[in-house]
């Protein structure tokens, strides 16, 4: 798939600074190819809220995928609110105070455990008789390679194991979930779908839907799609009576909008260090905490080319660095660096440490305006304490 930005320099002008920028054009290009693949498979596909939650876009999301996968009573409301299509809220533990909230707005629930299954089980269908119950399984065999991402890792909380797995709650229970995948290929997903399958499918006789979770990397430039179409295929024709579900977060918003900030001052201690109106730490914690180095538009490592700088955020943690690279031109004040990819994850998780301002929000529009959706003021600080 090819993908071109849209972002020029009278774009970059008119946008507030620090400011995330969705280029709709982008999106849409994700929301195609999942379209083609549920034509081609049957299956139907989530929004994992967890990981894109910019609901000023979901008027675009919403026309191509089924609803949205929540983690618990917020996203399950954002859901219900914005989106309003299914609504599938899994915790990897609910608190019985808001199982009546939660199951009102919530097409499908999924626990994690049997034991949470068979203590809310009955109050959540008293809420909503429609409701579909499902249970989160732990296929214990996942090719992340981090364990920070791995729900299958030794002793993990995420999902009961088949050892665990009590056949009590089959009466009420209509689906099985699991989520396995990180930014993975569909080669990986095969390898769990057996795994999934050869424990499982005694049980799938009595069940309306299993839910194949996240990390299937699908708009990623290589993802093997049509291995991915043949497995969904193949195994609806082996269990035709059954729903199956995707849930995407990192695959919706993957390469859909950038990070624009502003240079504020250079300084050289040894090395040139541009301060930026930013921060890594703040406004690119999954960056930190992945972690990976977003690429800068224009750049390369530091050496290759002519001018080296190390970016750095403008708190006073010593740390807030995004790494060093090297332009062709000298940065002087005022430019704008424009990071890479920063709408999936980034965003969700963004914080107002050190009081730093939150980027404004804008997306770019395909008929090319651009809408400032958001702009963050002091309240925001102030409201999150007391
Ligand atoms: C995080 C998560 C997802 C989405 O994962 P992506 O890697 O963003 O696709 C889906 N389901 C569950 C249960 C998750 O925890």
């Amino acid at each position: 798939m090819v993908k071109i930005s849209r972002i020029n320099e009278q774009i970059l002008n008119t946008l507030p600074s620090p400011c995330w920028l969705l280029e709709e054009h982008l999106l849409r290009a994700n929301m195609e190819l999942l379209k083609s693949i549920k034509e081609q498979t049957g299956v139907k596909i989530l929004l994992a809220l967890k990981g894109y939650s910019l609901w000023s876009s979901f008027d675009v999301i919403s026309s191509y995928l089924d609803g949205c996968c929540a983690s618990g009573i917020n996203e399950a409301m954002l859901s219900s609110e914005e989106f309003k299509k299914q609504t599938h809220t899994y915790s990897p533990a609910f608190k019985e105070s808001q199982i009546g909230s939660i199951a009102k707005i919530s097409s499908d629930m999924v626990f994690n455990s049997p034991a949470q299954f068979k203590r809310f089980s009955a109050l959540a269908k008293k809420t909503n008789p429609s409701i579909s119950l499902g249970l989160r399984i732990n296929p214990e065999y996942s090719e992340s390679p981090v364990d920070m991402y791995n729900p299958c890792g030794l002793y993990s909380r995420l999902g009961t194991t088949l050892k665990n797995f009590d056949e009590s709650i089959l009466e009420e229970l209509e689906g099985l979930h699991f989520h396995a995948l990180c930014e993975q290929d569909s080669s990986a997903l095969e390898k769990v779908l057996e795994v999934f399958e050869a424990n499982f499918k005694t049980y799938f006789k009595h069940l309306k839907w299993v839910n194949f979770g996240g990390g299937h990397h699908i708009t990623r430039d290589g993802y093997d799609v049509q291995k991915l179409i043949e497995l969904l295929n193949d195994f609806k024709s082996r269990y035709p009576h059954l729903e199956v579900y995707l849930e995407l977060g990192e695959a919706v918003g993957w390469q859909t909008g950038v990070l624009v900030a502003t240079v504020l001052d250079i300084v050289d201690n040894g090395m040139k260090s541009a301060i930026l109106d930013t921060s890594n730490e703040a406004h690119m914690p999954d960056t930190v905490i992945m972690p990976y180095r977003a690429d800068v538009r224009g750049s390369s490592e530091a050496n290759i080319k002519k001018f080296t700088y190390r970016l750095t955020g403008n708190t006073c943690l010593a740390g807030d660095i995004m790494g060093d690279y090297s332009f062709d031109k000298e940065l002087e004040i005022g430019d704008k660096i424009i990071f890479e990819d920063q709408i999936h994850y980034t965003m969700v998780k963004a914080t107002t440490f050190n009081g730093i301002p939150l980027p404004s929000i804008a997306i770019l529009r395909e008929n090319g305006e651009v809408d400032v959706v958001k702009n963050f003021d002091y309240d925001e600080f102030k409201d999150r304490l007391s």
